[in-house]
């Protein structure tokens, strides 16, 4: 009998990338919709589940959401790949131009699942340094395209956790400049004042990765897609495990999609009371920088961050810990949440830091 060997080498010293799920009465902390779906949604989706054949597999090509989805973002269907999440999304682009021998780029502070998975599938990673600001770095980009030549350079737009978008010319510039596929994460893209999705061609190496658990409120459901030339979602389609959409969440995206008016409702109130938290922030002793996501990132002044979160913790109200984050020294980020929940943050915090 063989012994319980250990872990692979490369994943030896690695961390999860995990935030505390703990009972509080406001969770600010991993950008979900403060909303349940719509329950027009729930009710539709009640009876699709009922009359689902369950002794087959699903549609292997997720027919009607592929469909639905590739309308929603004015594309062809053979453009559009769906998965569970846009981390499996993530995941399934750097099992097919990743891997062995094979380099993605990330510019730092970022979200940490790009250069993580890029570990666990054996992609070498190739660091980045934005500016203090958070912005991209141009000098810092030509150097990383220069000397890792990577597969496939990851920007996050918003970003996280620092909330910035990569505007139009930063995104164009990037894409004159790297040698293989560009990867725009817009997990909150919907929230933004600008999309790539408008540069996705079937010529241009660009991929936009979109997702169902922020704006349509679907966290639970697990479901992302990306918008991508057909050669790349041909290729994803090769290296993705079979079926691997489940019928129900089939449903669940589909349905979802015709509740855009609703969600858009809940983006537009969600970005107001974003405007609301930046306003209390400007008189509050905090950095704090200009978002166009779901979340704000702040650093107390003057106070640790650790702290700080603490504090709120104590209070009830749960926000993300950045502070010992590399590059993100004393930072928090806070979700916008619901009215009533923002009155909440913003109340604890002006407490915490008096
Ligand atoms: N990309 C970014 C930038 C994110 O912040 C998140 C969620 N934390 C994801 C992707 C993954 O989202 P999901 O897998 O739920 O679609």
């Amino acid at each position: 009998m063989g012994a319980l060997i250990p872990v692979r080498e490369d994943l030896g010293l690695f961390e999860g990338y995990h935030s505390p799920q703990v009972d509080v009465d406001v969770r600010l902390n991993t950008n979900e919709s403060p909303y349940p779906p719509p329950a027009g949604w729930l009710d539709a989706l009640h009876d699709a589940i009922a009359a689902l054949p369950f002794h087959r597999y699903p549609d292997r090509r997720f027919t009607a959401l592929r469909a639905g989805l590739a309308e929603l973002e004015g594309v062809r269907p053979e453009q559009v790949f769906v998965a569970n999440g846009s981390n499996e999304v993530l995941q399934t682009l750097l099992l097919a131009y990743g891997g062995p021998a094979r380099t993605a780029a990330v510019f730092e502070p970022t979200y940490a699942l790009h250069s993580h998975i890029a570990t666990v599938t054996g992609t070498k990673v190739a660091v980045g340094e934005r500016n203090h600001d958070f912005t991209l770095d141009m000098d810092d980009v030509a150097r990383v395209m220069k000397d890792a030549e990577p597969a496939v350079t990851f920007l996050c737009s918003p970003n996280n956790p620092t909330g910035r978008i990569e505007p139009p010319e930063v995104v164009r510039a990037v894409l004159e400049q790297a040698p293989g596929l560009v990867v725009v994460d817009e997990a909150y893209g919907q929230f933004s004042r600008w999309s790539a999705l408008e540069l996705v061609d079937e010529t241009t190496p660009l991929v936009v990765v979109r997702t169902f658990s922020k704006t349509w409120s679907m966290a639970a459901a697990r479901l992302g897609y990306c918008v991508a030339p057909s050669s790349v979602v041909a290729a994803l389609e090769q290296v993705v495990l079979p079926y691997h959409v489940d019928a129900m969440k089939q449903a669940a995206g589909t349905l979802a999609l015709r509740f855009k008016s609703e969600m858009q409702a809940r983006i537009a109130g969600i970005n107001e009371e974003r405007g609301r938290i930046a306003a209390a922030f400007a008189d509050l002793p905090v950095d704090t920088w200009p978002s166009d996501a779901n979340f704000v990132l702040f650093r107390p002044v003057h106070r640790d961050g650790n702290n700080v979160w603490q504090a709120l913790l104590e209070r009830s109200v749960l926000v993300r810990n950045c502070a010992s984050w590399p590059r993100l020294s004393g930072c928090l980020r806070v979700t916008i949440g619901t009215p009533a929940e923002n009155d909440r943050f913003l109340a604890a915090l002006r407490e915490v830091l008096q």
